[in-house]
């Protein structure tokens, strides 16, 4: 098991944390401590420490802004590297392309696209998370989605090495891609093909959807956004609303007033809140309506005994 110093010796410059509360670094506000967490400010750094976590036999897991996590009261054992704030390369290549280190947040991503006179982003710039953790998951919204614009990915891995996805190698489909099948890969740059448009209508059309997930979500309280994929031909929310659970509350943790496929944390909340919340939500629509919920949040940490499947 590596500790602090291990790491240092490899990586001088690199942040490193030790038994550091992961409810600090989520957007539910919810996590124990993490045994160590690195912050990487290049790929190489990246690699570097990939390699040595290898060796030296310790669980590495990867985070992005920590906004589609929902992380284990008890903490996590082993490494935790934080993309967000060092991966954070931006540039333009050519005239339709952007270069993004996966650490950079989608708001920055968007806001600079629009500024280059870029369009395709504006659905992603109201999601919290990285451009990595995008690609991850194929973020969404707004009927936009990564998949329409991520052309090439560079990714390192568990052991250091490099390897680049193109095109439909990304294997995009719905919350699906490449990297949700290959866990031991991680999105290092990402570049997105976009379509030349006026900054002035883009900024417009962003501001808009901005808007409409001002008045449609509870931005004002942590959470992780959506708990649920869509099931099949529908949406979560609805479901919950019909069953009742809105206001639903386990503890701390709260099915959302303003929009139920949310969770809130009202103050207080912890992982086992959220996930006995959870439960009884999957449990009640489908006892009523026969749907499945499956969640779209991931976990993350020691479950003990409890550990889900
Ligand atoms: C208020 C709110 C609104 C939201 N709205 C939306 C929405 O409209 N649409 C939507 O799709 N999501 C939404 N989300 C969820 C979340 O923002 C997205 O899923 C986002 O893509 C997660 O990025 P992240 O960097 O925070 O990832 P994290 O939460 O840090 O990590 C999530 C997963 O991605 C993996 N990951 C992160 N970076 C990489 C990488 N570089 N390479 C490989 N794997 C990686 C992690 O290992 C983890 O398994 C919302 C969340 C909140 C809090």
């Amino acid at each position: 098991m590596l500790d602090r110093q291990d790491i240092l010796n490899v990586c001088p410059d690199m942040p490193v944390l030790v038994d550091e509360p992961m409810c600090r670094h989520t957007s539910f506000a919810i996590g124990g401590p993490v045994d160590l967490m690195a912050l990487p400010a290049s790929p190489a750094a990246l690699a570097a420490l990939l390699a040595l976590a290898h060796r030296r036999e310790t669980p590495v897991l990867l985070m992005g802004n920590g906004t589609n996590l929902l992380v284990s009261d008890r903490g996590v054992r082993g490494l935790v590297v934080k993309t967000h704030d060092g991966l954070s390369g931006l540039k333009r290549s050519g005239k339709r392309e952007i270069v993004a280190g996966c650490g950079v947040l989608l708001s920055e991503l968007a806001a600079a696209a629009a500024r280059w006179g870029l369009s395709g982003l504006a659905f992603a710039h109201g999601i919290p998370g990285t451009v990595g953790g995008a690609v991850y998951m194929n973020a969404g919204a707004y009927d936009g989605e990564m998949s329409a614009v991520v052309r090439r990915t560079s990714y390192v891995g568990m052991t250091g090495q490099f390897g680049v996805l193109t095109g439909p190698a990304h294997a995009f489909s719905y919350r699906h891609s490449f990297f949700t099948d290959h866990r031991r890969a991680f999105a290092l740059e990402i570049t997105l093909a976009l379509t030349p448009g006026d900054p002035e209508a883009i900024r417009a059309e962003t501001e808009a959807l901005d808007a409409r997930r001002r008045a449609a979500q509870p931005l004002d309280l942590p959470s992780a956004g959506s708990v649920f994929k869509r099931p099949p031909g529908g949406h979560a929310a609805p479901l919950i609303e019909a069953c009742g659970l809105k206001g639903a509350r386990v503890g701390g943790a709260a099915v959302s007033d303003k929009h139920a496929g949310f969770i809130v944390n009202r103050g207080g909340a912890t992982c086992e809140d959220v996930r006995r919340l959870i439960g009884q939500i999957q449990e009640r629509v489908h006892a009523e309506t026969g749907v499945t919920l499956e969640p779209e949040i991931g976990l993350m940490g020691d479950f003990g005994a409890g550990a889900p499947a």
